[in-house]
């Protein structure tokens, strides 16, 4: 069964809207495939980036002295889920030493250690216990696809990246191995050899604005429906 996940960065609830209607459309027709949906890894980040650090209850005070909340990224403890899973963790860390990014942050901190997050571990368990065909991460912007991570990459990944791109005009992105690893889709082909996708929807400067969902959604849409092979 494929999976959709979405909202793993504060700032781009675009992409949990676009996970929850595509949710509703795909409950509301005959299916002989199931699909899983979580249309909103990080929660907490979400709602800081939306309402402010104190939507962040206990961790308030922590959000407001560790970075910018209106540009925040991370989880509420200040860790960037989609760098803490265990993929190519040693280069991971080594770019964000590189960068200065050495505790939690707003943005691009992986944590002390791969999986330390809650919202990583309730991932990679539903992965592990559901029999996962393919998954796509929803990020944005860009209007790029990304779908490749490393050796174990199965070649059909290619075909259905240009398939997903042939329908919405989104780019195929060429994989930067130096700006990889610590991502789920990282993690989910290392650890099964199956697809994994990451598609960054929309154009602009995040947070997008939300009256840019109207018109995204329904290129969003054509993709999801390709990939969960729904035509
Ligand atoms: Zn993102």
């Amino acid at each position: 069964m494929p999976l959709i996940a979405a909202g793993f960065h504060g700032m781009e609830y675009l992409t949990v809207l676009c996970a929850l209607r595509f949710a509703n459309e795909y409950a509301a027709k005959k299916r002989n495939q199931g699909l899983l949906i979580v249309p909103c890894v990080n929660p907490d980040g979400t709602e800081i980036a939306l309402h402010g650090a104190k939507s962040a209850c206990r961790y308030e005070k922590f959000v407001r002295n560790t970075g910018d909340e209106k540009r925040w990224q991370a989880n509420a403890r200040g860790v960037d889920i989609n760098h803490n899973f265990e993929a190519d963790w040693k280069n991971v860390k080594r770019r964000e030493t590189e960068a200065g990014i050495t505790r939690p942050a707003a943005t691009r901190f992986g944590g002390f250690c791969p999986e330390s997050e809650p919202e990583t571990k309730a991932l990679t368990k539903l992965c592990r216990r559901e029999n996962i065909s393919r998954v796509l991460a929803l990020h944005s912007q860009g209007r790029e696809i990304y779908w490749d991570f490393g050796k174990h990459t199965p070649k059909s990944c290619l075909s259905l990246a240009e398939k997903m791109s042939e329908v919405s005009g989104y780019k195929v992105a060429s994989p930067e191995p130096i700006a990889a690893g610590g991502g789920f889709k990282d993690w989910f082909i290392e650890k099964f050899h199956r697809c994994g996708f990451t598609v960054e929807i929309g154009k602009g400067k995040n947070p997008l604005p939300l009256r840019d969902f109207e018109t995204e959604y329904p290129v969003v849409r054509k993709i999801l429906r390709v990939f969960t092979a729904e035509g």
